[in-house]
This record gives structure tokens, sequence and C-alpha cells, in this order.
């Protein structure tokens, strides 16, 4: 076994391929639902600081704390009752390991979620769950509906004394409902756009009340993690970003797969070991992006010895965000491949603020100028700088998402970008007749 492979007795999801039975029986023979009343009568801030202690950090994509999240939760419940909302909308294009727990591996959010909900003190929990996943949404249903014929839910929820209820809240297709701010607006019922932080959901959230939100795979590990105790979880890959951490390889390699590994592994073992290579060998690797369409991609050189980490992928400019690895071989044109992925920005942008909604299809524009020779190395300056304008002046970290893939290519593709460029503007083509409308600019005029 290579050093960072996970050991199997760590593996938390032990059904990811659904050779074991996702039914709630067969899921209490893998010791889900063991000691949740006890657990829960440790109380809630042995349950915090056992959390803050296994160094969990959010599996959505911002990497934030979980326990310290769950702190920022009032102690008391005042006049507002509080509400925990799960984010099942995983929209991340290269994303699919939500999928897999909804589907295989229910019963270990759902008693996650009765911990947590019991934790920042709601008996209320909604599991917002995009739209595109209707079987998925069935078959969760089913499992809550199992939970609840064994008294795990409902009132007195598996004897804990704590009343807890799940709802299921099925979005409509937006890529931007997967933002917190927005998809607590599309559960109220309206458009779902992003809300200006401060005020933050914990004091904030769900109808004005305080509400965690989390995604399904930090709450789907919460319970394992308690049984097992916070320093065991931090023993598995590395300091502060620490756990396993289930990975999804697609794009060009010969085998596509989910697979849980530890925390830390080498970009290339996970690669090699788990998705077949890639096509065409190791050598004919191109880039990657390591986590989600909204991370900057990483060149073959840095792909080499990079480990699938937090702060690793932070210190290459990149970042874990979701851990969707998309692999793209020479046999690909990278920069038909960003532009495809700015295409999907642009028509996912909610519209509020300016430099997102306007700089998305900018971008797009540019890159397909770019792709079909048609660009100015000026255009290229101007691309630079309109990643700029976008990011940090956003309401919502989509204008970052739009804007970084589109950096990353600049930084470490910028040799193929000029070489399909040429020096002189269009414009000067078409300075005898000034009513003769640009052609490019024609093109792209309905973009
Ligand atoms: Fe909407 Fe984009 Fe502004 Fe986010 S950054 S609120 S998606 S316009």
């Amino acid at each position: 076994m290579e050093k960072n492979m996970l050991k199997p007795e760590n593996k938390i999801f032990k059904n990811l391929y659904n050779q074991l039975g996702w039914e709630i029986d067969h899921a209490i023979k893998r010791d889900d639902w063991k000691d949740t009343k006890n657990i829960i009568s440790k109380g809630r801030e042995w349950i915090i600081n056992e959390v803050k202690t296994s160094e969990l950090r959010g599996r959505g994509g911002a990497g934030f704390s979980t326990g310290l999240k769950w702190s920022f939760a009032p102690k008391e419940v005042g006049s507002r009752p509080h509400y925990l909302v799960i984010n099942a909308d995983e929209s991340e294009p290269g994303t699919c390991k939500d999928r897999d727990i909804l589907r295989f591996e229910p019963q270990k959010l759902i008693e996650g979620c009765l911990i947590a909900g019991y934790a920042v003190n709601a008996h209320i929990c909604y599991i917002y769950i995009r739209g595109e996943y209707f079987n998925e949404g069935r078959r969760l249903q089913e499992a809550i509906d199992q939970a609840y014929e064994k008294n795990f839910l409902g009132k007195n929820a598996c004897s804990s004394g704590w009343d807890f209820d799940i709802h299921i809240h099925y979005g409509a297709g937006a890529y931007i409902c997967g933002e917190e701010t927005a998809l607590l607006e599309s559960i109220e019922g309206n458009k779902g756009q992003p809300r200006l932080k401060p005020p933050f959901p914990a004091l904030v959230g769900l109808y004005g009340c305080p509400t965690i939100v989390n995604n399904v795979e930090t709450i789907a590990v919460v319970p394992t993690i308690l049984r097992r105790g916070g320093k065991w979880f931090a023993s598995i890959g590395k300091p502060k970003n620490t756990g396993t951490k289930i990975f999804c390889i697609s794009g060009n390699v010969n085998s596509p797969c989910n697979v849980e590994e530890e925390m830390g592994i080498p970009l290339k073992e996970l690669i090699d070991k788990h998705a077949g290579g890639v096509v065409g060998g190791w050598e004919n690797l191109q880039a990657v992006i390591p986590g989600g369409s909204s991370m900057p991609l990483l060149p073959k050189k840095i792909c080499d010895t990079i480990t699938m980490d937090f702060d690793s992928l932070i210190e290459n400019k990149s970042g874990l965000g979701t851990a969707g690895i998309v692999v793209i071989n020479k046999d690909q044109d990278i920069i038909a491949c960003m532009a495809r992925i700015a295409r999907f920005y642009k028509h996912e942008s909610c519209g509020q603020c300016t430099p997102c909604r306007e700089g998305a299809g900018w971008m797009w524009r540019i890159l397909d100028r770019v792709v079909k020779r048609k660009a100015t190395f000026s255009d290229i300056d101007l691309l630079s700088d309109v990643t700029k304008q976008i990011e940090g002046h956003t309401i919502c970290a989509f204008g970052e998402g739009s804007a970084w893939p589109v950096q990353g290519l600049l930084r470490h593709f910028r040799k193929e970008i000029d070489s399909r460029c040429r020096d002189e503007p269009l414009i000067k083509k078409r300075t005898n007749n000034p009513y003769l409308v640009d052609q490019h600019l024609l093109e792209n005029k309905n973009a």
C-alpha cells in the first residue's frame, strides 16, 4: 500500500459504490445511528469542541472550520427559531460527490443533520437539493421516511429528547443557488440572488432567523467523527488539512470515478491509482483543474508534485474547492476548454453586480476571439484587466469563481494565447469604411 493511501478501516463512506445497500437496515449494520443518543447526551459544547478538535473544514468549497461556524450560532434561542440548512445544490462542473452520498449513504447525512441540528439549537432542517437531482431527492426522501419509521427523526428523535424534522426543498437549476445566501432566498420563494454580507446567516439567515448552512459531505462525516473522536479524524491527512475527502476525478482519464482518500494525497497518485491514469500517459497531461471549474488550473509541472489539500493548493494559487478534479490532456485545446467554462459563468451570473454581469460575458467574448484567432495582443491585456476588475468587487464569490479560471489560464498558458494573437487591432482593417461593422463584434453581439 502506498504511503498516502487511506487505510480501509479509516474509510467513512463504506458504501460509496453501493455494494452494501443504501437502506437503513444496511446502514445500521455499518454503524450508522450507533450511540447517537449517547453523543447528543454529551451536550452542545462537547459536540462543537470535538468537531473543532477534528479540524474539519467545510467540504462545499470555502474550507471554513465547521466547529467554528457552529459556534457562531447564538447559544440560547431567543424570539426567533434556529434553522439548519444543508446545501445539496451541487452544481459545480466536475463535482458529483454529494450525489453519491445522497444515493448510497443517505443515513450518514440524516444522522449528521440531527446531531448538527441539536448542536446549533435547530429543530428544523431544510435540505436544498438541485432540481436536476430528482432521483437522488426521491431516494433521500425514502431514506428520511425510513428514519422516521425507526423514530430516529420527529418528536424525541432517537430518544435524545430533541425534536427534529427534515424537509427537502428542490431548486430549479440555477448554479448561483449553491451560494448560501442565494440558497436561502430561494427557499423563501424569492429569486435566487446572493445577499450582501454582513449580516451573516448564522445570525440573520432563513426568514431572518439564525441559520447554519453546511454542505452534504461536511455533515455526513460528523457522526463518524463523534463516534471515533476528533483526534482520530485529525490524525488523518495533514495539520489543518485533516481527515478524508471524496475526490471526483473526470476528464481525460481512463476510469473517471469518485473516491474517498486521505487529505493531502499527491494528485499524481490519486489519478494513477484510482482513475486509471491520464489518457495517453502522464506525459500527455496538459493541465488539471483541481477543485471544480471555478478554481484556477495547474499546468503539468505543478501537477507532478502537488498534494491535494487546502493549503498546498492555495500556495500554488489555486484551491481545493469541491475537490472536483478535471484532467485535461494534450489532445485538448486548452483555450477552448477555458472559453467554454467562461461561457458557463457568463450564463450563470445572477446579474446583480455590474463587474460580474458585464465582465463574465466580456471574458468569454475575448477568449472566444482567441480560440478563433481573431484577438489582438491588446485584447489579452484587456482580458487580464477585466479579471482584476471583477475580483473583489462583487457581492458574492461568484465573481472570483468566474475570474480565477481565466487568470489561471493567463498565468500558465500565456505563450499559447499569444501564439494565436496578432499585433494590429481588427479595427485598422475597416478604417477605410467607418460604417463597416467589426466582424467579431457582430458575431458576439448577442452574447
Ligand atoms: Fe450575482 Fe455575480 Fe454579483 Fe454574485 S457576483 S451577486 S452571481 S452578479
